[in-house]
């Protein structure tokens, strides 16, 4: 048994001082430093220093590591001069993006204190490292594919996939991700739909996150039929914006970025029992808009913010993005809008995938970060804020109860 006994602790959405959580794999009891020394005075006690904070870990629902080669070759600003230069150099940047460059992503989040990820796998390339890295991963199967001719070859490729995700094991929580209502062809997403509700496995998908992408669904014109002639010999969209809401009524969906999503589409995912997950900084780069949050707070929506792939971003690690999501909702609360962001990677990711962790609370899974502030806080109601704003890496990082920073 050991003992955490930090100077403020996040728990129930609050921040309190002089909590210790007593721990092995599991945090087995939270209470004052002094009752938990005499309830196992055999325990190690691993004083978390001045002005420490603990955390559950964070987790980040949203990467791409298959594509961590990028830094100056995809072009940002706009969602369809990003999608082009996707195309035009994929091969390229998937060769060059070997175990080293996926290895020194995933330290980056490790080192903002994530303990769980959600990895998006076109090609499961990554499986390896993810079986090798000691955080827990959604490993998030991608089907994509929408030429009839090609969609049963594509098919049982997914399947494979998926297959080599259930027998991982070693952290590897089996998940599959539908690209994107643009392309992935509808028999091909109902059929991998059932497979995620008969094996009761996690989903995502892209949808809404362009103007491009909701101009071509609605009305089959714009960037995306330019986009389509020229790589698909296509001229009409295979699916609309609300017959592709209603294919997941029945699978809670983890849906990515919904930057352009409107109030009513907003209300269905709401109602449906689905998730969101908020990409700002992604968004932002790809010209993409922002996601309403007001609505999404008043409709109760569960949503995590996660960072994307560097294929879209700078950079994996959380406390760039909370900061982001902190200037972009400038009409927020600042205070409350902290918090919240703080529990978008932490209790709410955890309810959103069912996973035993997010919470500071006795039986769950004893992942925590450990970040320090520059001084004493004032007022423990703005811990999360200050956090946010100075915190660039954690100080220590455990996993089941392993140290690993
Ligand atoms: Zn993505």
């Amino acid at each position: 048994m050991r003992i955490l006994n930090p100077n403020y602790i996040y728990i129930d959405g609050d921040f309190k001082r002089d909590i210790a959580i007593a721990f092995n794999s599991k945090i087995e009891l939270i209470d004052n430093i002094e009752i938990l020394k005499d309830k196992y005075p055999d325990a190690e006690i691993i004083n978390c220093g001045k002005n420490s904070v603990l955390y559950p870990g964070f987790i980040n629902t949203h990467i791409h590591l298959e594509f961590s080669a990028n830094r100056t070759t995809l072009k940002y600003g706009n969602f369809i001069r990003w999608l082009d230069s996707v195309i035009e150099n994929r091969d390229r940047l998937l060769d060059s993006c070997d175990s080293a460059i996926m290895e020194e992503a995933i330290q980056e989040m490790l080192n903002s204190g994530v303990t769980t990820f959600g990895e998006v796998s076109s090609f499961g390339a990554e499986l390896e490292v993810c079986k090798q890295t000691p955080q827990k991963v959604i490993f998030f199967n991608e089907l994509i594919g929408s030429n009839v001719a090609y969609i049963d070859a594509l098919y049982s490729d997914f399947l494979i996939r998926v297959q080599a995700s259930k027998e991982a094991k070693n952290g590897i929580i089996p998940a599959i991700a539908i690209h994107s209502p643009y392309s992935v062809h509808p028999i091909a997403l109902k059929r991998a739909l059932e497979v995620a509700k008969r094996d009761n496995m996690p989903i995502s998908t892209h949808f809404l996150e362009s103007p491009e992408e909701r101009e071509w669904l609605e009305s089959g014109s714009g960037k995306f039929l330019e986009f389509f002639k020229k790589y698909f010999n296509t001229t009409k969209p295979m699916t609309t914006i609300d017959e592709f809401l209603s294919y997941f009524d029945n699978t809670p969906t983890h849906f990515i970025h919904l930057t352009q999503a409107k109030e009513k589409e907003l209300e269905y995912i709401s109602k449906k029992g689905h998730s969101i997950a908020h990409c700002p900084r992604s968004n932002r780069l790809l010209g993409c808009g922002r996601l309403d949050l007001e609505i999404v707070k008043d409709l109760n929506i569960p949503f995590s913010v996660a960072t994307d792939g560097l294929s879209s971003n700078s950079s994996l690690n959380i406390f760039d993005e909370l900061y982001s999501a902190l200037m972009i909702h400038s009409g927020e609360d600042l205070i409350e809008l902290s918090k919240l962001l703080i529990s978008s990677v932490t209790a709410q990711p955890a309810k959103i995938f069912n996973l035993n962790s997010g919470e500071i609370r006795e039986g769950k899974d004893a992942d925590f970060a450990i970040v320090k502030l520059p001084n004493a806080p004032l007022s423990l109601n703005d811990i999360a804020l200050y956090t946010i704003l100075h915190t660039k890496k954690v100080e220590s990082l455990f996993i089941d109860g392993e140290k690993i920073i």
